[in-house]
């Protein structure tokens, strides 16, 4: 089906016609059924719902407290200010990310202080971190990048020492774990996004689980508007007045995300296992051609959200062109985030500030990486990559 509205969008769009799309969620007739029936209640925003969804997955993650986010960016920024992390502090994360979680540190009003990677997984150094810790921090926001842990023990240990906060940002590690330890069960919270093309969608949303029960309580306050009762309590209770009590936002998951999040909550590892073959089968057929991507570190589960190479920066928009010639989806995850015009402008970054993230961001290219993809599909990008090279 998107298969075909996609071809009829090259036609009459005029947008590239793709063999293997970078993308494609598997929405499908559970999907469908759930939201169906969605409709059928009275509850559009913030009901039963919702409140299902997150139960389910504080059941999965085995962390205690759930709250829906409508995205991971306000998810991100609702923790800072849960935290009550702002104007004059100071938060350590990583350059190599999506701009979102730097971004979240500014909309809170504090400063972000970037420290560079580790070349084998583009996750932020934990070797490096202490030397970044001023007296102003007040939080690290570890970034799980494409889905591979980054080093929660090291980093809870800094943070301790130094009396930090831990947000993770977990957009792109739902099912990961290293040394057995998942998202969220050392950090004081973890965000998580249900963006269009992360693992779990429902287009946009969010959510972030904590083990800590006053933290939640709070995040429920700020995610609406300050307001002692959420819109389904206002219904189905007997009529109370409701009382503002801190200012808050307005950042709350609704049911229609949740009615689409829940059927693919239940089949998760199945996706995440076919994710995993497809990944090997990259890495196979490009270990053989001696081409580049990141490495896995011992006792890790990689959630495997994104398949990334890294090849010769001068090669690598002519490989994203050629790619995208032969029809298939490609995406670059990511370029420093501290080389972006507005971060050079405002902090007066330049090159050589985080060298490792930026060899990679000028190096890494993402190839298509979700359950519905064929074998067919996976040999198709491999033999579209090979050919560049030859
Ligand atoms: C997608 C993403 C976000 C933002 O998620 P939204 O739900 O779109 O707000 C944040 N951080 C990372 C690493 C992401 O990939």
């Amino acid at each position: 089906m998107s298969r075909e509205i996609f071809s009829q969008l090259g036609e009459d769009g005029g947008e590239l016609s793709m063999n293997v799309e970078f993308y494609r969620h598997g929405l499908g007739a559970e999907e469908a059924e759930s939201v169906a029936r969605c409709l059928q209640g009275v509850f559009l925003t913030a009901g039963p719902l919702t409140r299902r969804f997150e139960e389910e997955f504080a059941g999965y993650l085995q962390i205690p407290y759930v709250i829906g986010t409508y995205s991971c960016t306000s998810a991100l920024f609702l923790c800072l200010k849960a935290l009550g992390i702002g104007r004059g502090d100071e938060v350590i994360t990583t350059p190599m990310t999506f701009i979102a979680t730097a971004n979240a540190v500014l909309e809170a009003g504090a400063r972000p202080v970037f420290v560079d990677v580790e070349p084998l997984t583009g996750n932020l150094d934990a070797e490096l971190l202490e030397a970044a810790v001023s007296e102003r921090t007040r939080a690290i926001i570890p970034v799980h990048l494409y889905g591979h842990p980054c080093d929660m023990k090291a980093i809870r240990r800094i943070a301790d020492k130094r009396g930090l906060k831990v947000i993770e940002d977990a957009a792109h590690c739902v099912e990961g774990a290293r040394d057995g330890i998942r998202p969220g069960q050392l950090a004081d919270a973890a965000c998580f996004s249900f963006y269009a093309t992360k693992a779990l969608t429902s287009g946009e949303g969010g959510a972030i689980a904590t083990r800590h029960e006053d933290l939640a309580e709070r995040l429920r306050l700020l995610r609406s508007h300050g307001m002692n009762k959420e819109a389904a309590d206002r219904y189905t209770d007997r009529y109370r007045h409701w009382d503002m009590v801190c200012l808050g936002y307005k950042a709350n998951m609704f049911d229609i995300q949740a009615a689409l999040l829940l059927p693919q909550l239940r089949a998760i590892e199945q996706r995440w296992r076919r994710r995993e073959e497809i990944a090997c089968r990259y890495q196979q057929a490009f270990a053989a051609a001696g081409i580049d991507f990141p490495g896995t570190v011992p006792k890790t589960k990689h959630a495997r959200h994104l398949f990334t190479i890294r090849v010769d920066p001068a090669m690598r928009d002519e490989l994203l062109l050629h790619l995208q010639e032969s029809g298939i989806g490609v995406a670059v995850n990511y370029r420093a985030v501290h080389l972006l015009s507005y971060y050079r402008e405002r902090f007066g970054y330049r090159q050589g500030c985080y060298p490792v993230a930026e060899r990679i961001g000028a190096s890494t290219l993402s190839l298509p990486l979700y359950p519905g993809m064929s074998d067919g599909d996976v040999d198709t990008v491999i033999t579209a990559v090979l050919s560049f090279f030859r």
